[in-house]
């Protein structure tokens, strides 16, 4: 199966593909975890993440498409934060048509623009990929990953100033795909609001 995760940041998109693709034994396509990587290495995607602003379709849709032309794939993917655009969400259309591929949902994780901000304030990650929440879902020690104990820390573009500027580009840039994926009939709305496994329980429901 081939699914399409959609919200604003601070949904709790990362969470649930974890669990995902653990069920489902697909792989987890996560543009934001890939540019992350990438800024390590590029000034200019370093910037545009710190700012909260979209990195260009063309750059994005490079990078999925060679993503996507990848063997594993065949067995299922989850996109996580891919597409953000409804440009984006085309071109990926067009991809998958001349692969012949098609995505069977796509599960839309709906929370209010003050739970996106509490979410993205008090989120602490570890370089394994492990998110946590300081009062939501904290780790069992206090500043450490209860998988391999490293420091969690808090993500550039989590701190206070660049949170309003990421929501405002969702409202702008990404809100709009809703009405493109309803129009094709594979949107399903989930609501965020619930605890991690009730929201589990819904996308698994509706799969
Ligand atoms: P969140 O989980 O908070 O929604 P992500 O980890 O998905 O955020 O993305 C982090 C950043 O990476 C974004 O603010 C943006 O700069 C960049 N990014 C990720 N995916 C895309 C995309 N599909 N198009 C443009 N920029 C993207
Ligand atoms: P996204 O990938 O959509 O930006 P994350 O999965 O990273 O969102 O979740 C954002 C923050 O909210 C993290 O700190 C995470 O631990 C927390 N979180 C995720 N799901 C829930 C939930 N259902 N209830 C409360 N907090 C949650
Ligand atoms: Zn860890």
């Amino acid at each position: 199966m081939n699914y399409i995760l959609m919200g604003p940041p601070g949904a709790g998109k990362g969470t649930q593909s974890k669990k995902i693709v653990e069920k489902f034994g697909i792989v987890h396509l996560s543009t934001g975890d890939m540019f992350r990587e990438a800024k390590k290495s590029d000034e200019v995607i370093s910037k545009l993440l710190a700012s909260g602003q979209l990195v260009p379709d063309e750059i994005v849709v490079n990078m999925a498409k060679k993503r996507l032309e990848k063997d594993d794939v065949k067995k299922g993917f989850l996109l996580d934060g891919f597409p953000r655009t409804v440009n984006q969400a085309q071109e990926l259309d067009k991809m998958l048509k001349s692969e012949n591929m098609k995505i069977d949902a796509v599960f839309f994780i709906d929370v209010c623009f003050e739970e996106a901000v509490k979410r993205i304030s008090g989120r602490r990650v570890c370089s394994c990929g492990a998110s946590y929440h300081v009062d939501f879902i904290p780790p069992k020690v206090e500043g450490k990953c209860d998988g391999c104990n490293c420091e969690l820390i808090q993500r550039n573009d989590d701190k206070e100033n660049v949170v309003r500027d990421r929501l405002d580009v969702y409202e702008k840039q990404t809100r709009p795909l809703i009405d493109y994926y309803k129009s094709t009939g594979l949107l399903v709305n989930i609501d965020g609001l619930k605890s991690e496994s009730e929201v589990f329980e819904d996308i698994k429901n509706a799969s």
